[in-house]
């Protein structure tokens, strides 16, 4: 009878409790076991969609993997074919979760309950007979010439236990004893650094207006092609929506190397000057006996056209009529590209992931092995991949879960 063989995940979020139950059904020859730093596990997971789990996204409306994992999206197309957003959806469904889309795109269970997640994940854990220790805090892992792994623990440096096989599932890291540990083996770090979140505007002007939205405005980093498309939020500090948390993802590193300060450019259209120009000619046609502040475009609300035109330096005594070309123009520039300095970061909701962690280089984008350690895998966000937000940063710790397990199983086997 073969003997069995040992596997060690460190930590139980979102990537590596799917990864522990998939390797338990892909093989009954392994022994699973799950270490986890805080005192319960997927604490995050419970957390996600405002406690309803955004746990994955149909990718619908997304063009390229590039629009939404501004880091990872070559490791996740070749991964996807293993397990993609389909493939996730009818692994939960089959595992007794139901799940619908919501008319934005994202997709949650149906009992809108992120515990619901997290208590099936840990029934099946059971399930499997997955031995799931919490309180325990990998600090180190070492290989011995035997092949076989140990791991070092910060309650308990006597602790010893070797595995077969080890798999890095901690999540964003910062610095972290474990991190040396993993750099000691000839791991590169990616410098970890906060994605999603809004952005902080001194502008007594603006923030008066917290509150007011835009369906669908852009915002670009002036100076660069870091540009995000989305709806778009005034709040009482500055700028938050789809929009702008896109450009945090999308910028995030630039952003941490400049500690927050840029200029970015507003278009609250999201048209090209010219078709601004020419809804304004309309509106100015259709209005044009009346005051400018009695009619707007249509995207716009009442209290932003007022904020708009002010900026532009349009009296507010003035009709539609008496708006002269030079007028016109000023007030296109504002609605096109109107700046602000950003002079800090907020947070979305305490949400957000951390971009950076282990450089993919290190890691063999077929198996998620290392590639100076064998034996020794990686999956979720503990990598250098992650996304906005809809399901995406989820989708990308069941795919990777999903793809260690498999490549992990198999290496124990041979
Ligand atoms: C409030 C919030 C809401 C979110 N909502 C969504 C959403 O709706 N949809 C979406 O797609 N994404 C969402 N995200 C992002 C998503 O939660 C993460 O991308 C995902 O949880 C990453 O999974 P993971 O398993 O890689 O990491 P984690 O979930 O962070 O799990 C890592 C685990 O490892 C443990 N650990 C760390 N170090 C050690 C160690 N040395 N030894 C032992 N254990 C250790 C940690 O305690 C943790 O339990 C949200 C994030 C936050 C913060």
């Amino acid at each position: 009878m073969p003997q069995r063989k040992k596997i060690a995940i460190i930590g139980a979020g979102a990537a590596g409790c799917f990864c522990a139950v998939n390797i338990a059904e892909m093989s009954d020859e392994m022994d699973v076991c799950v270490f986890e730093a805080a005192t319960r596990p997927m604490h995050k997971l419970s957390l996600t969609g405002g406690g309803r789990c955004n746990i994955t996204n149909p990718f619908d409306e997304v063009d390229s993997l590039a629009e939404v994992y501004p880091r990872g999206h070559r490791l996740l197309k070749s991964l996807f074919y293993s397990l993609d957003n389909e493939r996730t959806a009818q692994w939960f469904e089959n595992h007794g979760i139901r799940l619908y889309a919501q008319d934005d795109n994202r997709i949650f269970p149906q009992s809108d309950d992120a515990m619901e997640v997290v208590d099936r994940l840990a029934e099946l854990m059971a399930e499997h007979n997955v031995r799931l220790t919490t309180n325990s805090k990998v600090t180190a892992i070492n290989k011995h010439d035997d092949g076989k792994f140990s791991l070092t623990f910060a309650d308990d440096g006597d602790r010893k236990e070797t595995f077969d096989g080890v798999v890095v599932t901690t999540g964003g890291m910062s610095h972290s004893p474990l991190m040396e540990s993993l750099r000691a083996l000839g791991h590169e770090m990616a410098e970890p650094v906060p994605s999603l979140f809004s952005l902080k505007v001194k502008d007594d002007a603006l923030t008066s207006l917290m509150g007011a939205t835009v369906a669908s405005a852009s915002v670009m980093i002036t100076g660069t092609k870091l540009r995000a498309e989305g709806g778009l939020l005034v709040t009482h500090f500055g700028f938050s929506g789809p929009a702008v948390l896109r450009l945090s993802s999308y910028a995030a590193r630039a952003l941490a190397e400049s500690n927050y300060r840029c200029e970015i450019a507003v278009n609250w259209t999201n048209t090209s000057e010219d078709e601004t120009r020419a809804s304004i000619q309309k509106l100015i046609k259709a209005n044009a006996a009346k005051n400018v502040l009695s009619a707007h475009p249509e995207q716009l609300t009442k209290r932003l056209w007022e904020y708009l035109t002010a900026k532009a330096e349009i009296s507010k005594d003035r009709t539609f009529a008496e708006l002269g070309k030079k007028n016109v123009n000023k007030l296109v520039t504002v609605l096109t590209s109107d700046t602000y300095h950003v002079n800090g970061r907020g947070q979305y909701k305490e949400e957000f992931v951390t971009s950076g962690g282990v450089a993919l280089s290190g890691i063999n984008p077929k198996t998620l092995e290392s590639k100076s350690v064998a034996g020794l895998f990686f999956d979720g966000e503990v990598m250098d991949i992650d996304a906005v937000t809809g399901g995406f940063n989820l989708q990308a710790a069941w795919t990777t879960g999903y793809v260690a397990a498999r490549n992990i199983v198999e290496s124990l086997r041979s």
